[in-house]
C-alpha cells in the first residue's frame, strides 16, 4: 500500500509499504478520508517530535479518518466487511482514577493513535464507529474536532442566552460557532481573515469582528454592556501608583480562544465578563509565558480553563451533530487532495488561507 512518511521537519514521503497485519482486536480499513488537523500540523513543523521518524512513521499522526473495513479480527462481532466506519482516536485505560470519574479524555494511560495518511489503517475495535449509509467519509472523519469542541463546550458551561465570543475564525473558531448556535447563545466572532468571517456570517454568527481593521475590545464592549452599572476600584501599586480598575456589565460569558498565540489570549482577558469564563482550546507551540494579574481572575472571579481531546461518550454526540447537519461540513472544508499532495496540504495550512484540508488516500 501507499503510505505518507516523515523524515524530519517538512520532509514528508509517500511510499510503498505493507498493509498493516491486525490482531484479533483490531480491524484494518481502507482509509477513505483524512483530514489534517493542527497538532499533525506541529509534527510536520518540528514544533512537536514523531516518536519514531521514518519507517516506523507509516500513516503519520493521521487519526482524523474514515474508510472502509476490509478485514476484521476475531472478536469484531458487531463489525464486518464493507462496514463503513469513522475512527475515534482515544484509547483510555478504563481503570486511573480519572477515568473512574468518567474524564477519559484526561486518562493518563490513554493511547493516541495514528496511521490515517496512508491506504490502509488498522484500528482497536472499539475505537471504530459505524456511520449512517448517507453520511459521506468526508464529513464523519471530520467527528474528531467536533468532538474536541463539544468538550470543550461542555466544560465551558455555555447556557442558552449567553453571549459567546469565540477568537479565531479557523476550522476550529468555526465549528465551535456551529456549536455556540445550537445553543442558542448570541455569538461573536473575532479574527483577521475576511474570507473565513463571511463564513462565520453565512453559518449565522450574530457578530463578527476584524481585529486587523476595527478596535475589537471597545467595538466588543460596546456591543455587549446592558448599560447598568459601571463600578471604579482604585488600587494602590508600589504605596505611590494609583491604578483604576474599571468593572462594567459588558463582554462575554464564556470566550473561547481557538488560535494558540499570546495575543489571543491577552484579549480573552478584555472580552470576558464578570465571573466569565476562558476557555484555552487551542494550545501554544513552542510553549509562552503568560502574564496575569492574579487580581483580575479574583475580583471578577473568572473561571479559567482549558479543554483537551473528548470522552467515547463526546465522540459519539459529534458524530450525531454531523449527521443532523448541525454542523455544516461542507462550509468546513477549503481543500481535497490525494495522498500524493499531503506535503502541499501542510503547505497550504502554513499560508493560514485554507480551512479543513482533507487527503484522500
Ligand atoms: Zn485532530
Ligand atoms: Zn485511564
Amino acid at each position: 500500500m501507499k503510505a505518507a512518511f516523515l523524515y524530519g521537519p517538512g520532509n514528508i514521503k509517500i511510499q510503498e509499504c505493507q498493509i498493516p497485519i491486525i490482531s484479533e482486536r483490531e480491524a484494518l480499513v481502507r482509509v477513505r478520508a483524512c483530514a489534517i488537523c493542527q497538532n499533525d500540523l506541529r509534527f510536520y513543523a518540528g514544533l512537536k517530535k514523531y516518536i519514531s521518524e521514518g519507517d516506523a512513521s507509516y500513516g503519520l499522526t493521521g487519526h482524523e479518518w474514515a474508510g472502509e473495513v476490509v478485514k476484521v479480527g476475531k472478536e469484531g462481532i458487531e463489525l464486518s466487511e464493507g462496514d463503513r466506519v469513522v475512527f475515534s482516536q482515544l484509547y483510555p485505560c478504563r481503570g486511573c482514577r480519572f477515568c473512574k470519574k468518567g474524564l477519559f479524555n484526561l486518562c493518563v494511560n490513554k493511547i493516541q493513535i495514528g496511521g490515517g495518511f496512508a491506504e490502509y489503517a488498522k484500528a482497536p475495535l472499539e475505537n471504530l464507529i459505524k456511520i449512517p449509509e448517507d453520511l459521506s467519509y468526508e464529513s464523519a472523519c471530520l467527528a474528531e474536532p467536533v468532538a474536541c469542541a463539544v468538550q470543550a463546550h461542555t466544560k465551558s458551561n455555555i447556557r442558552e442566552g449567553y453571549k459567546v465570543a469565540i477568537i479565531g475564525d479557523g476550522p476550529m473558531g468555526l465549528i465551535h460557532l456551529h456549536l455556540a448556535k445550537e445553543s442558542r447563545t448570541k455569538t461573536f466572532v473575532i479574527g483577521h481573515h475576511d474570507e473565513k468571517l463571511k463564513i462565520a456570517s453565512h453559518i449565522g454568527a450574530d457578530v463578527v469582528l476584524n481585529s486587523k481593521k476595527e478596535t475589537t475590545i471597545e467595538k466588543f464592549k460596546e456591543l455587549t454592556t446592558d448599560n447598568t452599572h459601571i463600578r471604579s476600584e482604585f488600587m494602590v501599586i508600589d504605596d505611590t501608583k494609583i491604578v483604576r480598575e474599571t468593572i462594567d456589565s459588558s463582554g462575554a460569558d464564556v470566550v473561547i480562544v481557538t488560535v494558540g498565540n499570546k495575543d489571543a489570549i491577552e484579549q480573552a482577558f478584555e472580552l470576558v465578563c464578570v465571573g466569565g469564563t476562558i476557555n484555552l482550546f487551542a494550545s501554544i507551540f513552542p510553549p509562552i509565558k503568560l502574564e496575569v494579574d492574579p487580581n483580575v481572575i479574583h475580583y471578577q472571579q473568572l473561571v479559567l480553563t482549558g479543554s483537551r481531546d473528548y470522552t467515547p461518550e463526546i465522540f459519539k454526540k459529534a458524530l450525531t451533530l454531523i449527521s443532523r447537519k448541525v454542523i455544516h461540513t461542507n462550509l468546513l472544508i477549503s481543500h481535497r487532495l490525494p495522498l500524493s499532495q499531503l506535503q502541499n496540504g501542510f503547505e497550504e495550512i502554513l499560508k493560514r488561507k485554507s480551512l479543513k484540508i482533507i487527503i484522500n488516500p
